[in-house]
């Protein structure tokens, strides 16, 4: 277990004592393989590494106050092993495997803290996780909302400008790791070199989205901004391409299609969603205007994209052979807010040689820290335009009408189905028939046969099975002829 300053996060690699006997008869092959803790200032996860996608029970309280649950048709290499965590989230953490294959994890918590336990499925390189996830209890949050909010008035007060600065990735999440530059490692060293430049001015306040290695769901970053009610947002990135020529700092603000992405998810029910990687979303609140919300998203991407320009021309300059790669748009979760002008840099590219050596030079970091600052006093200390981004407006209506004609055409076609369906009459299939035939006895189309019966990709039909035959106008007089069973 490794702990150091904010940052507590433990890995416990279980993989040992490969003679380790065991007679049971559940899947060898289903283990966990290991079990970390991430802690953050507001909460603290358990992630336990799996092989396997697995059954767990409900959690159960104990008669001790601690509480279990069980994890079906699995082995734990160890045996048994007990975590004295001890700390504001968590007393204990025990494992235990019986030899019925079952798994028992049981964990014992301070009262002010609550539980959320869920399984992850894999994503890319990361297996099947269970995570516990422990949070501050609604009293505890709602003391530290207040305490920030008498801090937030006292700042506003005396103008001074709240910035906040999100580390990418982190915990779960290493993001690029390429010529010994881990990006969630290095972009949190980066973030705080930036912050001691705003420390240094007392026109600002900077805080930090997170100040060790744990994840933060995306959604919680621009959320940060936004209870803080800060005044500019920066996430701080460094890239990596296979294609070892690209190069560049670049600058993201939101794009079109993420900004509509995200006025049609505030739209819809967002109950327990799940980041792929880690941690979870706080569910929307349901957006009562939809029309005011994208009016909103368009006056502040204005801003952003006059930020994104600021901030290109500070990094571009930062230093002489680190070039700018100018301003993109993308639809980055972290870019959705729709009240403060938020921007994603890219400090470079660590898969790029010149660019990774800019990056680790100490002298390019001070430098690259500095711009980033400069970008941002030189958005908010300079003239900011109202307006809106008419071109998104423009694109969110393109969208919208687009939605209504495809609604509109699968309303009709439902419309013809019932229709035809109240039409229709049973015809019992015969040998050797085929929908060729059997559309050419009745006149109808083989598509229509198709459609009315639910075919989908089915083309062969099986003899007795009862087909429904949509009687329409042109093949009622044919049909006359024919015999329907
Ligand atoms: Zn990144």
């Amino acid at each position: 277990m490794k702990q150091s300053g904010q940052m507590k996060s433990c890995s416990l690699l279980i993989l040992i004592a490969m003679c380790f006997c065991c007679s049971s008869a559940f899947s060898q092959e289903n283990r966990i393989t290991d079990i970390r803790f991430w802690q953050s200032p507001e909460e603290a996860q358990i992630v336990l590494d799996l092989t396997w996608t697995p059954e767990t029970s409900p959690v159960r309280a104990m008669e001790d106050g601690s509480f279990f649950f069980d994890i079906n048709d699995g082995n734990f290499r160890p045996g048994q092993k007990t975590f004295p965590l001890n700390n504001a989230f968590i007393t204990s953490l025990k494992v235990q495997e019986y030899p019925t294959g079952i798994v028992r994890i049981s964990f014992k918590l301070p009262p002010s803290v609550q539980y959320k336990n869920f399984l992850l499925p894999r994503a890319s390189s990361k297996p099947d996780r269970i995570v516990i996830l422990l949070g501050e209890s609604p009293t505890a949050q709602a003391q530290r909302r207040n305490d920030e909010q008498l801090e937030i008035s006292r700042l506003k007060s005396q103008n001074v400008k709240i910035v906040v600065i999100d580390p990418g990735h982190g915990g779960e999440d290493p993001g690029a790791s390429h010529s010994g530059i881990v990006e969630k490692d290095y972009v949190l060293r980066m973030a705080k070199l930036i912050k001691a430049y705003f420390d240094k001015d007392p026109r600002y306040k900077a805080v930090l989205t997170r100040t060790g290695d744990y994840i933060i769901p995306l959604q919680r970053r621009s959320q940060i901004a936004e209870q803080l009610e800060a005044d500019a947002f920066v996430s701080v990135h460094v890239n990596y391409n296979r294609k070892k020529h690209i190069r560049g700092t670049e600058v993201y603000y939101e794009s079109n299609r993420g900004a509509v992405g995200e006025a049609e998810r505030q739209t819809a029910d967002q109950e327990n969603q799940q980041d792929l990687i880690g941690g979870v979303y706080d569910s929307y609140p349901q957006i009562k205007n939809k029309n005011n919300f994208l009016k909103q998203q368009a006056a502040n991407m204005f801003k952003s994209s006059q930020f994104a320009d600021k901030m290109d021309q500070c990094l571009g300059s930062a230093i002489q052979g680190l070039p700018s790669a100018g301003v993109k748009r993308a639809g980055f979760k972290v870019l959705h807010s729709v009240s403060i002008p938020s921007i994603l840099v890219e400090l470079g590219y660590t898969s790029n040689p010149t660019d990774s050596w800019y990056l680790r030079n100490a002298n390019g970091q001070l430098r690259l820290a500095y711009s980033v600052y400069l970008g941002v006093k030189n958005f908010l200390e300079g003239k900011i335009y109202d307006g809106i981004d008419t071109n998104y407006l423009q694109f969110a209506s393109n969208v919208e009408h687009e939605k209504k004609v495809r609604a509109e055409k699968n309303r009709v076609s439902r419309e013809k189905r019932a229709a035809m369906l109240r039409n229709s009459q049973a015809y019992k299939v015969k040998k050797g028939d085929t929908l060729k035939k059997v559309a050419s006895k009745f006149n109808v189309r083989v598509n229509t046969i198709i459609e009315v019966n639910s075919l989908g990709k089915r083309r062969n039909l099986k003899t007795g099975e009862l087909l429904k035959i949509p009687m329409m106008a042109q093949n009622k007089r044919k049909t006359d002829k024919n015999k329907i069973t």
